[in-house]
């Protein structure tokens, strides 16, 4: 008998990954360059030159037991202290190489964070629209998924509803800025305002409430908007960090879990990360990314390439008539659905070509995902796809 919660986990693929393969033999079929595939968030811009003069000196220079061994399971030490100098000098936070652990990306930073502090019958919030594995992280850890709206004009926090939706269970809450899918930063008026709710609620109940923020995105903004690093604001904060889209390095699976040195029990807590790193297997992330990043801890890949993209796929959208929430950073874009189904929609764009994520297993529906991490020109290509599927509907 197999565990039937994993099996039924392993065979309902995300839609996201079912969109992306129906794309695959799409491509196949008519060609590439006819198929406008905005469903991954695989980053289109090469890491930076920097990252690969790296890799080929550490491959070069490095003993072999060094290079492929195992690091302790936290991470390399000198790793691990490069990235808290990083972090005291970049945000001006207290940050030590004893509470930095090294993962494999942002999903093991969440799942480790996650097991560290969940138990059954803990509540775990999220705001939506989130990232759809989440909720399963949150499920896996054994605590309840507790998914609560943005308002839906910005995508902004809803703060009414949110301190409805906090209750003694509350064990922690995700913050995702720029977020995934819909581009939206938290401005820092509203980190002020979340970090002194969670103190009145902590105070209220008497326990902690975590703040864990997951941020693969921080470098990915074209505002100019300041993205509020949360344990200069929070206490009782983890940070989840990832190189997959700052660095072009999905595939390389690198990142790391900060505890903030403020948070409450702080050493107890990193023990947790680290019982939770051991016990799901995550431990010894790999050590030729561990010193490779440790290098290029202040570079970013070209994100000049999708700003490009934001805004011919912004100003072309509007310009056709979709209502567009329009992305501060990440590479998402967030468009009203031309009906109120947006699985229908995603369906009818298909007949153009168009591979757009419905909403719904992002919490939100009645909208569709563009990840535009994609060539600049299928971008100005597709526009015309969008006028048609547009007028189409028009024609209704
Ligand atoms: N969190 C968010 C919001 C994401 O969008 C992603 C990946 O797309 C992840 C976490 C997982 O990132 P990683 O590749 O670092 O595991």
């Amino acid at each position: 008998m197999l565990s039937q919660k994993m099996l039924e986990l392993g065979k309902k693929s995300s839609v996201i990954r079912e969109i992306f393969e129906y794309g695959r033999v799409r491509k196949a079929e008519i060609g590439v360059e006819n198929v406008f595939d905005f469903s991954l968030g695989n980053p289109s811009v090469p890491a930076p030159q920097k990252v690969t003069d790296v890799m080929n000196r550490l491959i070069a220079e490095t003993p072999a037991e060094v290079l492929h061994g195992y690091t302790s399971g936290p991470g390399d030490l000198k790793v691990r202290t490069a990235i808290a100098e990083n972090i005291k000098t970049k945000f001006q936070v207290e940050a030590t190489p004893g509470l930095i652990y090294m993962t494999c990306g942002a999903a093991a930073s969440l799942t480790i964070a996650l097991n560290a502090i969940a138990e059954e019958g803990d509540e775990v919030i999220a705001f939506a629209p989130f990232f759809p594995e989440y909720r399963v992280f949150v499920e896996q850890s054994g605590a309840k998924f507790v998914p609560v709206s943005c308002k839906n004009d910005d995508l902004q926090i809803d703060f009414d509803l949110l301190e409805k939706s906090i209750t003694p269970n509350t064990k922690a809450v995700i913050i995702n800025s720029p977020n995934n899918p819909s581009g939206v930063i938290v401005p820092e008026k509203d980190v002020i305002k979340l970090a002194a709710l969670l103190n009145e609620k902590q105070k209220e109940y008497g326990k902690e409430i975590f703040l864990i923020s997951d941020e693969p995105y921080r470098e990915l903004v074209f505002t100019g908007e300041k993205v509020a690093y949360i344990p200069a604001y929070y206490d009782n904060s983890f940070v989840c960090y990832s190189y997959s889209k700052a660095l072009s390095l999905p595939g390389e699976r690198i990142g790391y879990i900060f505890v903030s040195p403020t948070m409450k029990d702080s050493s107890d807590v990193f023990a947790a990360v680290c019982g939770a790193g051991r016990a799901l297997g995550y431990v010894c992330a790999p050590s030729l990314m561990q010193y490779t990043i440790s290098e290029c801890l202040n570079n970013t890949a070209d994100v000049s390439v999708y700003e490009e993209n934001r805004k011919i796929l912004y100003e072309g959208l509007t310009d056709i008539g979709y209502t567009v929430i329009k992305p501060d950073g990440a590479f998402y874009m967030f468009v009203k659905s031309l009906e109120e189904d947006a699985y229908k929609f995603y369906e009818r764009a298909k007949k153009f070509e168009l591979l757009l994520v419905p909403s719904d297993d992002f919490g939100c529906p009645g909208f569709v995902r563009l990840a535009y991490c994609v060539d600049t020109d299928l971008i100005k290509r597709s526009l015309n796809a969008f006028k048609e599927l547009y007028e189409d509907y028009k024609n209704d």
